[in-house]
């Protein structure tokens, strides 16, 4: 299946692309991979920052025609206050699934229900310090999941625990970095199977699963790396910039035939 997308701007493009038709001053142009989803910490930005040479090559990836979106488990307030430029995303889904926002438009949709105010309560009774609630999650770092979870036990809440290295996310059942993905794509009318997702930890699991590649920057987890498509040589926006390139280059055409995802964990990966 193929995706088409009219460009304006044709000329660099003409010079790289194998099955494009002119028409005036656009083409329409014919790509496996219509957008890339991105994870922010340890994926695109190294210590809370991402660097000029990759916003560059963000930029490079929208003029190809195609969408890029963030997938973060970062709260949109301080996502903004750390990535200044994050007018560059089509789209970002925040708080790991619970925020969907539209920057052109600065629209932010709220996507599950607010952490409980019995489960907050618990949480202050129990010491559990520090932690932020946003308008879905609700955050805390190690070793503060036993005394998390014994609540939400006591409770009876179907609320999850989804980790992200030291970081603890409790968020709604159902609630993750693929549902919020999910969303965004139903809206902008993109197929999972024709977006290349890149991460790096263990929440980037559940929505590099839907992706129609799945890629993860070398640092990240041997867990994740395992279960991925390729794994790139750089680290961090390196190896975003890394993906990029070829996504540019060749529209990812040199792995070859793909096979569902779910097919692939029985071993048979580009790299480890
Ligand atoms: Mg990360």
């Amino acid at each position: 299946m193929h995706g088409w997308v009219w460009l304006p701007c044709p000329r660099e493009a003409l010079a790289r692309e194998s099955c494009l038709t002119g028409r005036g001053r656009y083409a329409r142009l014919c790509m496996n991979y219509l957008a890339l989803a991105t994870d922010y910490d340890g994926t695109l930005a190294r210590d809370g920052h991402v660097d000029e040479a990759t916003l560059e090559s963000l930029g490079r990836l929208k003029s190809s025609g195609r969408k890029v979106l963030l997938v973060t488990g970062r709260e949109l307030p301080e996502l903004k206050g750390v990535c200044p430029q994050y007018g560059a995303f089509d789209a970002i889904v925040a708080e790991n699934g619970g925020v969907l926002y539209w920057p052109a438009e600065d629209k932010e949709e709220v996507l599950g229900e607010a952490p409980p105010a019995e489960f907050l309560q618990q949480i202050q009774e129990r010491g559990v310090s520090p932690y932020s609630v946003g308008r879905v999650v609700f955050a805390t770092w190690r070793p503060h999941e036993f005394a998390v979870l014994e609540i939400l036990q006591q409770l009876g809440l179907g609320h999850q625990i989804i980790f992200n290295k030291r970081a603890v996310m409790v968020l709604p059942s159902g609630i993750s970095k693929a549902s919020g993905l999910g969303r965004a794509l139903d809206a902008l009318r993109i197929p999972a199977g024709q977006v290349v997702g890149v991460g790096d930890a263990e929440n980037d699991h559940a929505f590099l699963e839907i992706c129609g590649v799945a890629a993860a920057v070398s640092n990240g987890l041997a867990g994740l790396r395992q279960r991925c498509d390729l794994v790139t040589e750089g680290d961090h926006g390196d190896g975003v910039r890394e993906l990029i390139e070829r996504l540019l280059a060749d529209d990812l055409q040199s792995l070859g035939v793909r096979r569902p995802r779910q097919m692939l964990h029985s071993g048979a990966s580009e790299a480890r």
